[in-house]
């Protein structure tokens, strides 16, 4: 159940996020459809998640199949299916859970997984669209893989079967400079096309830097705090 003031409030703040976006596409010299939102609904309840695609926000990002899985399969009962983008590290053994409901996976950052996430789409008969996360510091411990590998990754992705491989993502580094970061995504993004033309989306910029990204070039931002509000601290 969503509560009416909570449902302005979602409305409210998915309205100014894209104005905000909008207005940094227009910064950016881009079209303000050039860059996707994408809704975290990470630690908030189904009921938000579903208020959020009846105002017509198509697309919402998880980060733990724990969390995703229940209420992926909440809204589904529902009659809501919104395109579900996983954005977070991913074990191999939740490959076959994630498969069944993601239609995007944000964060594929080894062969193996690719591999999992390949055979698992196609026993449940689906394809998934892969976006490759790339560490840009080389610190692997928060997912990715380091720059230096992301030409191999992509070519594993391309060879597994029912994946398609859509571009790469990144978190910006801790410390860093974000619009340093995301040049230097922009120059990963064009490793990833040099394997497949296709994979021009470049999957960049959460609450705190996402104009940064969208200056960058970034073709998804992945909003949480700015749609949702701030999360309790994790346990
Ligand atoms: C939580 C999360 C986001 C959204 O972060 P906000 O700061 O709430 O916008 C984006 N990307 C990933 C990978 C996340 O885990």
């Amino acid at each position: 159940m969503t509560t009416r003031s909570r449902r302005i409030q979602l409305r409210d703040n998915l309205d100014r996020t894209r104005e905000a976006i909008a207005a940094a596409c227009a910064d950016a010299g881009r079209p303000a459809d050039s860059v996707r939102l994408i809704a975290v609904t990470k630690t908030f309840p189904a009921a938000d998640a579903a208020a959020l695609v009846e105002l017509g926000q198509a697309d919402l990002g998880e980060n733990r199949d724990q969390e995703a899985a229940p209420k992926a399969a909440e809204l589904a009962a529902a009659g809501l299916e919104p395109v579900w983008h996983f954005v977070g590290q991913l074990q191999r053994n939740k490959a076959r859970s994630v498969a069944a409901y993601a239609d995007w996976v944000h964060s594929v950052d080894r062969a193996p997984l690719a591999n999992a996430l390949g055979n698992a789409a196609l026993a449940h008969g689906r394809n998934l669209n892969a976006l490759i996360q790339v560490s840009l510091d080389g610190d692997t411990a928060r997912g990715g893989v380091p720059v230096t590998g992301l030409e191999a990754l992509a070519e594993a992705v391309t060879a597994a079967p029912a994946l398609t491989l859509k571009g790469v993502m990144a978190v910006a580094p801790l410390g860093w400079d974000p619009a340093k970061a995301f040049a230097l995504l922009t120059e990963c993004s064009a490793t990833a096309q040099r394997v497949d033309p296709g994979a021009t989306e470049v999957s960049a910029g959460m609450s705190g830097d996402y104009r940064a990204a969208v200056l960058a070039g970034a073709t998804m931002v992945r909003l949480g705090r700015n749609v949702l509000g701030e999360r309790e601290p994790m346990a």
